[in-house]
Order: C-alpha cells, then structure tokens, then sequence
C-alpha cells in the first residue's frame, strides 16, 4: 500500500482495529437483517398461497420493514465509515469538521458526527440542516 499523501488520524493498527471493530458489528446487522428478510420472504410466499391472510400478512410485512430500515441504515453507516477509513476522513465530524473523540468513536465506530454536533441534532429533531439526511441521526 501507497501513501496518497493524505495525512491519516489514525495510524495503521489502530485503523486496523477500527475497520476490525465496524466489519465485526457490520456482520452482526447483516445476520440481522438476512434472518429477517428470510421472514419477510416465507410470509409473502404463504400469502400468494392463502390470498384470504393477506391483510394480516402485509400488516406483518410493515412490521418487519420498520426494522429492517433501521438496521438496514445503521449498515449504511457503518459502510460509510469504512469508505471514510479508506479515504482518511474517518473520525471527522460530517457538521464542523472537528475530529470526534477517541471516546465516542470507541463507543460508536460508526459516528459521523462529534458529540456536540449530535445534541445540537437531537435538539432540533425533525429539523435536520439542508442536505443532510436522517440517517445520520440513526445510532
Ligand atoms: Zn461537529
């Protein structure tokens, strides 16, 4: 591996770690997430059978989405940080661009945002900054 001369945060063990720490939580959601897709797909197939339940069925359905979306954004997340540990911007804050503490990335690998950024978040809940999506409230 080649330095592109970017001036990484983190230095090769401890991304190691880091990468190790996001892979390990990225297989746990993805285990998830394929258990209950696995429902989701049994149910449907019993409805096309049993047309007379599919009331019930698409009500299970939602159920299921709800928490797949959920998960299926913390994946998302956790796959950004991987990109971001790749391209050496892993461990900034999306918002001011400060580094977020050693502390709070070891609590949560996948934050993108430091810890004021995310109460100022929380504080206007629903009210996210322009071009930022939801999903980075997700944790
Ligand atoms: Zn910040």
């Amino acid at each position: 591996m080649s330095s592109n001369g970017n001036a990484k945060r983190f230095d090769a063990a401890k991304e190691a770690a880091i990468r190790e720490a996001l892979l390990t939580e990225r297989a746990a959601l993805a285990k998830q997430i394929r258990a209950l897709g696995k429902t989701s797909l049994v149910s449907s197939r019993t409805a096309g059978e049993e047309l007379a339940d599919v009331g019930t069925d698409d009500f299970m359905r939602d159920m299921e989405l709800s928490v797949m979306t959920e998960e299926g954004k913390r994946l998302a997340l956790i796959d950004t940080a991987l990109e971001s540990l790749d391209s050496g911007s892993y461990g900034i804050c999306v918002d001011c661009g400060e580094a977020i503490s050693d502390g709070r990335l070891r609590a949560k690998p996948y934050a993108r945002l430091c810890i004021d950024c995310k109460s100022i978040r929380e504080q206007n809940e629903g009210m996210a900054p322009e071009g930022v999506s939801d999903e980075e409230l997700v944790e």
